[in-house]
């Protein structure tokens, strides 16, 4: 299998998740639409595919079979301040966490509504508001 072209803004992404004191190991060698980035981060470890913030830099067939079959974390991200909104989401939602299974429900029936969607940022966000607001409570 030929190995990933290094996104052109992944030198960028990675100096500001190291500036912010994230570890990062570089994955873009590993192929089989595996995520460019791991990145360890308070105790958590994230998978992040880079994309440069053009309009047609999007997920390759391959890369999408990968994400949709994915278990554990993995996001997309095109820019340095998206790549540490991802990380400092997650704690968010970590820290404001009281119940997993009522926000599991909730998550479900939002993916259930587009069941193709992928975990975006906006999708985090709203899971962060419905935390905020008590929507699961
Ligand atoms: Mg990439």
């Amino acid at each position: 299998m030929r190995a990933k072209a290094v996104d052109r803004n992944q030198a960028e992404i990675v100096g500001h998740l190291r500036g912010a004191g994230a570890t990062v190991q570089d994955l873009s060698g590993v192929g089989g639409g595996c995520p460019d980035l791991l990145v360890g981060f308070r105790g958590r470890n994230f998978l992040l595919e880079i994309k440069t913030p053009d309009p047609e830099s999007k997920l390759n067939a391959l890369q999408n079979e990968w994400h949709m079959a994915w278990t554990g974390h993995a996001a997309v991200v095109r820019t340095p301040e998206e790549a540490l909104q991802e990380i400092l989401a997650v704690r968010v939602i970590g820290r404001a966490k009281r119940n997993e299974d009522k926000i599991a429900d909730w998550a479900d029936r939002l993916l259930e509504d587009r069941p193709h969607r992928k975990l975006t940022k906006s999708w985090l966000r709203r899971l962060v508001e419905g935390i905020r607001n008590g929507d699961w409570r």
